[in-house]
């Protein structure tokens, strides 16, 4: 797959009108090409089942108490998980702004920083499916192999279908959308903007099985998902974006979309049924842009 080519303008209607249909797909779609075809729109299958779009106005998103909790602070203007935030109660922590970090947290009221960070230790993982353009960093490439090992023990197909994505390759993706939808609020639904991309710290994979699936909703219902979030953390992974907490996270759900925090929060996450991190750092929900 090559992800800064482009389609030719009837490709890109037919693109368009999909994504438009499929507003939120946000934060993994590498490019235009890879988005799924307008037929993963259709009322009535569980991709339609997605909530309203995210509100404008964080002050309305709020569902839960720890969502709502001020940020803390450190002396050096860090940010840190809140103060009752359960992340302040593991053994270990790290921070949340760092961008080599397992911790980092990027959404949409998060931008990495520097802007153009990137990770020192990508490499090319040993994964089924994995290629010179699914880079990823040396501890995520690690603990993913451990996982799709597992997942193969267990009768279960997992590939890897991106990786690491650079500030550039993100700037030209956000900018082929803005180009297609014509403005700013539509090319959001379809890409996270350069900088917001977890894709960008190295430490946030797609998996897929080679099935018609992949990259849409219903891949919920595959058994690499299945499998994924129901061992992910084993392995210090956590599905990113779960269906209903878009309003929190800012991204639709998706269920192909694993972001590496280390295994003790992510265990601890499961544990506590914390779903995001947002809630888990005590942080405010980021629905949009600010
Ligand atoms: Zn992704």
């Amino acid at each position: 797959m090559d992800d800064l080519s482009l389609p030719g303008r009837r490709q890109f209607g037919r693109l368009a009108a999909a994504a438009a249909a499929l507003a939120g797909l946000g934060a993994c779609s590498p490019s235009p090409q890879a988005s799924p075809p307008a037929s993963a729109s259709s009322s009535g299958s569980p991709a339609s089942a997605s909530p309203a779009a995210p509100s404008p106005s964080p002050s309305t998103s709020a569902t839960s108490a720890t969502a709502t909790a001020a940020p803390s602070a450190t002396a050096s203007g860090t940010l840190a998980p809140a103060v009752d935030s359960p992340a302040r109660q593991l053994k270990r922590q790290f921070p949340l702004t760092d961008p080599s970090s397992p911790w980092v947290l990027v959404n949409k009221h998060h931008r990495l920083s520097p802007v153009t960070y990137q990770p020192s230790d990508l490499m090319v993982p040993a994964l089924a499916g994995a290629t010179a353009d699914t880079l990823l960093r040396k501890v995520t490439a690690a603990a993913a192999a451990s996982m799709f090992a597992d997942a193969a023990r267990a009768g279960v197909a997992m590939t890897l279908l991106s990786g690491f994505r650079s500030y550039a390759t993100q700037a030209s993706t956000y900018n082929s959308w803005l180009r297609i939808h014509g403005s700013v609020a539509g090319a959001d639904t379809a890409s996270a903007r350069p900088g917001f991309s977890e894709h960008q710290t190295g430490l946030a994979l797609d998996i897929g099985d080679g099935g018609a699936c992949e990259l849409q909703p219903c891949f919920a219902a595959s058994p690499a998902a299945v499998w994924a979030a129901a061992n992910g953390h084993r392995y210090g992974f956590i599905v990113r974006y779960l269906l209903g907490h878009d309003r929190i996270t800012g991204y639709y759900a998706e269920s192909w979309h694993l972001r590496y925090v280390g295994s003790e929060l992510a265990t601890d996450m499961v544990h506590r049924r914390i779903p995001t991190l947002e809630e888990y750092f005590g942080l405010p929900p980021a629905p949009s842009y600010l």
